[in-house]
């Protein structure tokens, strides 16, 4: 592990080879407690109603992540070292809408700061790209087979490797239920 020497704006830039856990700033203590109605753990200074509001949210438990995602987040491999590293362009390789405002109010002198007034909408434009435009978001879902989505999908992201890609692909393709609705709401075969 290496020693966490660059602090100012470090929760923009996670590092997962940096040693965060050793700094005086981030120790904390440890998780002690446990919720007695979700069995959540927690650490002494939070509220006892945060995480399930004392047992009136009653969520199901959490499941082991699917094949290929499990491999890739559990080990040392050169492989999973790069997947953590790189793995914010791994899941914006697979995003199915983006964000975007009629609006944008900047104010000098502060941090960057997302506020939303009103009402967000999913908003889906068309499935298949527009003429002259590189296939993006859901449309890569279209686009010919698993291979050349893969492909489109690290021509988008790059530093991202067309092996693992597949491998996330083929994970959404048997697990994902919007993956699945959506291709059969255009009777593809996959
Ligand atoms: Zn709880």
């Amino acid at each position: 592990m290496r020693t966490w020497r660059i602090l100012e704006n470090a929760a923009f830039n996670y590092d997962p080879s940096a040693d965060y856990i050793s700094d005086p700033s981030c120790i904390i203590g440890p998780i002690s407690v446990t919720c007695e109605h979700c069995e959540a753990k927690k650490w002494i200074g939070e509220a006892p109603g945060m995480c399930c509001n004392g047992g009136k949210v009653q969520l199901p438990r959490l499941m082991d992540p699917p094949e290929s995602l499990r491999t890739l987040l559990i080990g040392d491999s050169a492989e999973v070292k790069h997947f953590l590293n790189n793995i914010r362009r791994y899941n914006s390789c697979f995003q199915m809408t983006s964000f975007s405002t009629t609006k944008e109010i900047r104010e000098s002198g502060y941090m960057p700061t997302f506020k939303v007034q009103g009402q967000i909408y999913h908003r889906i434009g068309s499935l298949y790209s527009l003429a002259n435009a590189e296939p993006k978001f859901l449309q890569i879902y279209f686009v010919g087979d698993s291979a050349e989505q893969a492909e489109q999908r690290c021509k988008n992201l790059p530093q991202t490797r067309q092996d693992i890609v597949l491998q996330l692909q083929g994970m959404q393709d048997h697990h994902n239920c919007y993956v699945q609705s959506f291709k059969s709401a255009l009777n593809l075969k996959w």
